[in-house]
This record gives structure tokens, sequence and C-alpha cells, in this order.
């Protein structure tokens, strides 16, 4: 049977704003009818890294957080900590940056809870079954919450692809530990010849796993690497490559087990928004946001993470590439995100999230408050 998915599109008028379409949405996809009093409702997000401004507006977050508050749950935003170095690899900085962005009880109306705890060593071990891993390390704070909500910025992702609602789960879900297991198959190598000693590898790699030949030419060490890419993102001549292929359908299947992992002990309380405004090319995590790949599209919500991740990617697909982005030259029907990361099948995640049962590829729209 095909998966509903609720869509509002971009447009607004008079009357009519973005806000009230968010609340349209929650009406529509029953959010109050999965929630009751005593409930903690974990509503997942990306904060974003600072330097980055595509992130979801904390003033749609709230309109979620208000409608969770009318039910008698306890909303709380949360998010993880990180893998590489930056503003988010630990619960100081994480709350530092969350605050920065507006998601704080001022401007989206609920606490910001790190869910790994302070240096993401805070996580239960649930069981998985139907994949290649037996349990998801799930950060502790999202585990006991007793129903999680997850609000996507929907977008494009250097290793899975896509980044949507299956990424906020499994992924974003995740304690340090459990993103470890996700990336062990990531193993960058540096083709030196292209290096220009520049050391922002060095600088920004969270394992010292890289340093410097005698010829001022990086190197990297593989016993010491803990997968996690951020060489690969900072390197400005893109010098540092990964057998992305086979890593990044190993990365996307892990994901989607963990993404299992996530809702483990939730079943009728998870909800999903996918938030299809300025898609970037790249994650949220990056501390800059290029020129959005398709103009504006709208917002999804549904119970299918599966469903409203396939809904999502079609839209994306089915739009002309925006003047003057990365995919400026692309016309409807083009897989923007392939040509964005060429390596990567961003179906991977999807087809083996069918597999783990968390959904189906078969959706059905329904247009709500349409402009
Ligand atoms: S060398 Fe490994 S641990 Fe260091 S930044 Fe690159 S992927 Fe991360
Ligand atoms: S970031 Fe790239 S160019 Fe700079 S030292 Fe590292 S590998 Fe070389």
């Amino acid at each position: 049977m095909a998966s509903k998915v609720f869509f509002t599109n971009a447009r607004t008028k008079p009357g009519v704003s973005l806000l009230d379409k968010m609340d349209a949405l929650c009406e529509a996809s029953d959010l109050k009818g999965m929630l009751s009093k005593g409930d903690f409702a974990a509503i997942k997000l990306h904060v974003g890294e600072p330097g980055n401004l595509s992130f979801v507006a904390p003033q749609l977050v709230r309109r979620v957080v208000e409608k969770v508050k009318r039910t008698g749950a306890a909303p709380f935003l949360t998010d993880t900590n990180t893998l590489y170095s930056g503003q988010r690899n630990d619960a100081v900085k994480h709350h530092l940056s969350a605050s920065l962005h507006g998601f704080n009880i001022e401007t989206a109306g609920a606490p910001f809870i790190v869910g790994d705890g302070l240096t993401g060593s805070d996580y239960v071990s649930v069981p998985i079954e139907g994949g290649q891993l037996k349990e998801a390390k799930i950060a502790s704070s999202i585990y006991n919450a007793t129903a999680l909500i997850s609000i996507a910025h929907f977008k494009g992702h250097i290793s899975a692809g896509i980044g949507g609602s299956l990424k906020n789960l499994g992924m974003g879900c995740a304690s340090r530990a459990g993103k470890l297991v996700q990336h062990s198959d990531v193993r960058p190598v540096v083709k030196q010849e292209n290096c220009l000693g520049c050391g922002k590898c060095i600088q920004h790699c969270p394992a010292s796993a890289i340093s410097f030949t005698d010829e001022k030419k990086a190197q990297i060490d593989p016993s010491a690497c803990i997968g996690c890419g951020d060489c690969l993102a900072m390197c400005p001549v893109r010098t540092i490559r990964n057998k992305w292929a086979a890593s990044t359908s190993a990365l996307q299947r892990k994901m989607a087990e963990y993404a299992a992992g996530a809702v483990y002990g939730k079943a009728g309380k998870v909800l999903f928004f996918n938030v299809i405004l300025n898609v970037s090319p790249q994650c949220d995590c990056f501390a800059n946001n290029d020129v959005p790949i398709v103009p504006d599209i709208g917002i999804m919500a549904s119970k299918d993470p599966v469903a409203i991740d396939f809904a999502a990617a079609e839209k994306v697909l089915a739009a002309e590439g925006a003047p003057g982005s990365a995919v400026g030259h692309m016309c409807c029907g083009a897989d923007k995100f392939r040509e964005l990361t060429p390596d990567s099948d961003w179906k991977v995640q999807l087809s083996h999230a069918v597999k783990m049962g968390l959904g189906t590829m078969d959706y059905e729209i329904e247009e709500i408050l349409m402009v």
C-alpha cells in the first residue's frame, strides 16, 4: 500500500505564510493524535554549523513545538555531537551553536538538549534485525524520549548523496560511537602530486591521523583514521579522495540500519518533516552553504521516512537546476544529486530502509494549503 506524504508548496500570499503551512501539515499528519500527556517528544533537527545559513528556520520548528505542547507532551529539541572537528563536537559548543541559530526556548519555544551528552558517549544499545548490524548505539536522550519528530532540511550530502529524514534518523540519532560504526568503511587517501601543503586537513583532523611528509605533502595514517570525512570536505583542491562507490553504499546501508535503531520502541509515535527550502548542494554540517540547487519547493510531512525522502528527491529531480548554482546547467528530470556526488547512489539508503521494514518507496502525495 502506498504511504501518504502531505505536501505544501513554497509559495505564500498575505494570510498564508510558511508558518501557517507548517500548522496545516501538523494537522494533516495528525501530530496531535500520536502524542499523549506525559510523553517526552524529541524533536530531532540539525542546528547548522556556524557559517551555514541554510538550516531549517527555528520559527518553523516553533510551530511544531507549540502543537506538541498543546497535547500535554513535553517537547525538546535535540541533535547529537559530530565526529569531525567544528562547533558541534561536544555539548558545550553544540549548545552555543544551537543558540546562535535560534534553537533555544526564546525563539523555538523548547530547550535544546544534546542527545548523546557532553562528549558524545551517552548512548543506549538497541537491537536491530534484518541487516548487517546487530545493534545500534542510539543517543540516550533520543532513546529515552517516548515520541520522535524528525524535522530534516532536505539537501545534498557528500557521502549519502541526499540528506533527509533517513539521514536525520540514522546518522543524526547515533552517538559518536554509532557514527564511527557507520563511517568505518570511509578510508581517504591523499593524491600527493596535487597537495598544496596548506595543512587544512591536518588542522581539522579530529584523530590526528594526518601529517606532512618531508616534501610537505599530506599523508594519512589509516590505522589512526576514524573515517569522519572531514579532510575530504576541507581540502581546497580536493586532492583527498575516497573509494566512494563501495564506501558510500556501505555507509548508506548502515545508516538505514541505524535509522531502524533510532525508532526502536516508538511504534506509532514517530513523524517526519522534510523542509525542501534552500536545497543546498551539501549538508548543513558544512560551515558554508552554496547557492540552492533548485528553486524552493515546499515542505512535506509523513509517517514514513522512506516515502518522504523518495518523494522529496523526486521533487528536486523534477525541478530545473537553479541558475548560478552548481547544477544550473541541468534540466527538469536530471539527477542533480548524482551530478554533485557521482560515486554515491542515494537510492541505496532507500532500498535498504525498505528491506529493514522502515517504509516503502510507493507514495501518494496529498497537497495541503497550496498557493
Ligand atoms: S584522516 Fe580520517 S579521521 Fe582525519 S579528517 Fe580524514 S577521515 Fe577524518
Ligand atoms: S588540505 Fe589538501 S592541499 Fe592542503 S595539505 Fe591537506 S591534502 Fe594538501
